[in-house]
Order: structure tokens, then sequence, then C-alpha cells
């Protein structure tokens, strides 16, 4: 596997890079359906490539009509006959053991989940797959709780789940799906998005091992196309998806009219206020975390800056001096702060967004750093002089690019805040406790973090108001979209 990187970056830190000869991984990966790997009946693959070389490092099967049904009917036998009739206590242990073997393979999972998509290694050995094990332990507590989680509302499970996972935190977006569906007492049929499928398929051997009764768990490789076919199966009872907008609206418009129950995590714009009052220092280290963390391929990511007026110099030039401290590059450095965008399309996508932010009249400011010559990349960017009308103030863009705007009063902030189609997250600075509860009582988002940005846990529940979607993944509240009651 070649996986070098051309540096040509004016790096004044020695390379620090993760090995990667611990790593086991095949050439080619089948489909994963009633516990054995299977050919695609299409007899199709796709190519699994490295962002930051544009190396391919495996082939993938790509999942069509027959193949679907195949892993439908396998989950719903695995339901019938085994997974429904299990004790609680019983499911919980072996969501247990894949929390514990995925915890011994972290440092495997972590380096396959950024060659794959191009996120940085630390964060991904630091958050992503301590965070994806962490949902397995805790949703593994609940199984046999399940009564107690909902007192006299008798909860029992739906059947087969289709899960559809995007490509910004594959393997920690799939914990959030399996691991409550299993402890729920659900069957799943997961597909992971094209572009990072690896870690999926190394959840599916893992699987293996805990000794998963077959069929409980399906992992199919595909396009969009094969999601929406697994959204459509009739014998599908619960649609479970992440992603964009546009595909959320698609699927609901599917399941219209049937019995499927749905979670829809979609889209965000999110809103991050600086108040004058505000540890600045701390909350510019938020803003840089909120936005060029993974890239800003983060559906809560902060980019909207809102700052108010009095503090406006200070902030921008104490971001712009940090902007000109982060290291863009090799993903697999334990230094580099940004790594590559994910895919070319996602690459053309902020570069059009950063054209338009352009003749929209906004003045744009990125660091000087150099970036490699392969792969994918974008530096870190910021919009200043940007108006609220503005393309880049009101879409998602899902890279690394901030729109900075200011305001005066706590009531001008919390309407521009306010005014998008999206409500995911927002984020408050300031020193003053009633200026947070008054804020996150009126910012239509699902998640407001105050005088921090982009913390997650297990326990807590997370999802969108508005466009942003419906229903909770995490915590208790994660729980029951997977369950109905009598
Ligand atoms: P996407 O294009 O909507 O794709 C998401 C998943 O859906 C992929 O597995 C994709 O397969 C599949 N898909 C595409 N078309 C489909 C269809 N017609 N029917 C069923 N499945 C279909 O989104 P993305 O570009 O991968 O991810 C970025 C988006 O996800 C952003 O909008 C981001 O905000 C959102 N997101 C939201 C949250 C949240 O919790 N709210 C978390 C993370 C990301 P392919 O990969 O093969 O296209
Ligand atoms: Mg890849």
């Amino acid at each position: 596997m070649k996986n070098k990187i051309d540096y040509s970056s004016d790096w004044n830190l020695d390379p620090a890079p993760e090995s990667t000869g611990h790593i086991k991984l095949k050439t080619k990966y089948n489909l994963f359906i009633g516990g054995k790997w299977v050919k695609p009946k299409s007899g199709k693959y796709f190519a699994t490539i490295n962002p930051a070389t544009e190396h391919k490092i495996a082939d993938v099967a790509e999942a069509g009509q027959a193949d679907v049904d195949a892993a439908v009917k396998a989950a719903k036998t695995a339901y019938d006959t085994v997974w429904s009739k299990l004790s609680g206590k019983e499911r919980g242990k072996y969501i247990y053991r894949i929390a514990r073997l995925i915890q011994e393979k972290a440092r495997e999972f972590s380096v396959i989940e950024s060659l794959d998509s191009g996120k940085v290694i630390r964060e991904s050995r630091d958050i992503d797959i301590p965070l994806a094990a962490a949902h397995f332990f805790y949703y593994a507590g609940w199984a046999d709780k399940l009564e107690y989680a909902f007192p006299n509302r008798q909860p029992k499970s739906l059947g087969v789940a289709a899960q559809i996972t995007p490509w910004n935190f594959p393997m920690l977006m799939i914990a959030w799906k399996i691991a409550p569906a299993l402890a729920a007492g659900n069957t799943v049929v997961l597909k992971p998005a094209e572009t990072t499928s690896l870690t999926a398929l190394k959840l599916a051997e893992v699987i293996q091992e805990a000794g998963l009764p077959d069929g409980v768990v399906n992992i199919v490789t595909g396009y969009g196309k094969t999601g929406a076919m697994m959204v459509e199966h009739k014998d599908v009872d619960k649609v479970a998806f992440t992603g964009s907008t546009g595909v959320g609206k698609i699927i609901m418009k599917s399941i219209a009219g049937t019995n499927k129950k749905s979670t829809m995590e979609l889209g965000g714009k999110a809103a991050n206020i600086i108040f004058e009052d505000a540890p600045l220092d701390q909350a510019v280290e938020g803003i840089i975390n909120g936005i060029y963390f993974n890239q800003g391929h983060v559906c809560c990511a902060g980019s909207r800056l809102f700052v108010q007026e009095s503090v406006y110099d200070v902030v921008l030039r104490k971001l712009k001096d940090r902007m000109e401290s982060l290291y863009v590059g090799d993903p697999m450095d334990k230094n580099t702060d940004i790594g590559a965008i994910n895919s070319k399309k996602q690459l053309d996508v902020i570069n059009d967004y950063i054209k338009i932010g352009k003749a929209e009249g906004a003045d744009i400011y990125q660091p000087k750093c150099k970036i490699p010559k392969k792969g994918f990349w974008c530096k870190p960017t910021l919009f200043t002089n940007v108006a609220q009308s503005n393309r880049i103030a009101q879409e998602e863009i899902f890279g690394p690019v901030l729109a900075i705007q200011t305001f005066r009063t706590v009531d001008e902030v919390i309407t521009k805040a306010n005014n998008t189609p999206y409500g995911l997250s927002a984020g408050v600075w300031t020193d003053k406790g009633s200026k947070v509860f008054n804020l996150t009582s009126q910012l239509k988002a699902g998640v407001v973090w105050a005088n921090t940005y982009n913390k997650f846990d297990p326990t807590s529940p997370f999802g969108g108001y508005k466009e942003s979607g419906h229903g909770r993944e995490g915590g208790l509240h994660g729980l029951e979209p997977y369950l109905k009651f009598d």
C-alpha cells in the first residue's frame, strides 16, 4: 500500500507519522450477510481510496437489489428466530463484547479510519474510535433495563432497522446507529458511505469475532442507490439516516404512508456567538476547533461566527494569528491539525463555495501554509464582510470555511442566528451564566454548547430541529426511536 505523502509544506516540526504496519486489510471486500462474507450477486466492486494520496486502498462490493433482499431476509430471520427471543441481559453481553473488541483494536480502527477518510489521526485516535466504543458500552448497559428506562410503557422492539451513514464520522455514526438498535432488540442492515466503508467492514470482522448470532448485523456496501433499495424494502421496520438534508427529504418521501419509523440526522449551519465579556483566547480556540476540526466535515460545525462589535478587531486578529499556526497536511502525522478533504467531489463543492463567497463580495483570508501537491486539500478559510443573505452564510458548505458577521445586541444575534433553515447546533461564549441560559432557551438548535464546542458524550442526546432532521441519537432519547409502546 502506497501511503507516502508528498511534503511540500513549510513544516517546522519533525514529521511524526503513525505507523500503518500493524493494520490488517484485505485487498477486496465482499458483503457481510447472515454472518458470512458473500460475493455481491451484482458481481460489481468499486475502489476506496486514501484521499491524502489518491492511492487505492481496497476494492469494495457494490450491493444490488438481490444482495439487499438477502441482507434484509437475513436480518428478519435473525430477528424472528433468535434476537427477539433473547433476554435483554443476553443481548447486553454481546454488545459489551463488541465494545471491548473495538477498544482492543482501537489503534487499528483509528489508522484505517484516517487512511480511508482523510481525517487526522489525532482525532480518529482520541475522539472517533474511543467514542464509538463508549456508545457500545453505554447502550449495552441499557439492554436489560428498558422497562426502567420507559416505566409503565412496555417497550417492544420494532424488527429490522435499515441504517445509512455518512463519511464524516464513519465509525462513530455506525456506533450511534447499531448500538441502540441492538440494545432495543432490533436487527440491522447497515450501509456505510461509499468513500469510507473500511471501518464498517472491520466492524463486521469484530461482530463475527464477538459471536453475534448470524444475521443480527448485516453490512452492505454500495452507492446511494443501494441505500434507496434498503429504505424501500417492504420488510424494513425502521429507517435511521444520517446525511444531507437533500437525501433526507428523498427518503422521507419514499417512506411516507408506510409504517416505517424514521430518524433523520441531517445538515446544519451552526452559529458560534462571541460576546464581549467572553474569555477571548478560549473562544478563539473553540472557534478554530468548531470549524476547522475534521476539515469542517462536521454537521454541527460552527460555520457562522457572530462577534460582538466591540471585540471584533481583537477576535479577528487572534483568529488569523491562530490560523497561521495550523498544520495542514498528512492525516497520519500526529502534529497535523487539518487533514485531507474526504473526496474530490467534496473538494469541488467547497471550492465552488469559496468562489461564490468572493463573487458575493465577501473578503477572504487564508493562512500562508502550503498544501501537498497530490490528494484533496483545502486551506482553512475565513470570510469577513459577509451579509446575512449571502449563500456562504445560509448554505451548508461542509468544509473548513467560516463566515464572520458582527452584532450589537442580544436580540439582534438571536434573530440572526435563528435565520437559517437548519437547527442542529450552536455555541455561546460569555462570562455571564444568565446570558447562557437566555440564549440556550431562544436559539433554535438541538444542541447549544456554552464556552466549549463539539463535545460529545454517549449519555447526551443529539439531533436537530427544522431541516436538520428529527429524532435523537445518544442517551436515553436514542433508544426511543428503536422501540414501540403498547
Ligand atoms: P449524503 O450524500 O446524504 O449521504 C449519506 C448516506 O446516504 C451515504 O451512505 C449515501 O451513500 C447514502 N445515500 C445517498 N443517496 C441516497 C438515497 N437516495 N437513498 C438512501 N441513501 C442514500 O451525505 P454525505 O455527503 O455522505 O454526508 C454529509 C451530510 O451529512 C452533511 O449534510 C452533514 O451535515 C450530514 N451529517 C449530519 C449529521 C447529524 O447528526 N445531523 C452527522 C453527520 C453528517 P453514498 O455515500 O454512496 O452516496
Ligand atoms: Mg476512502
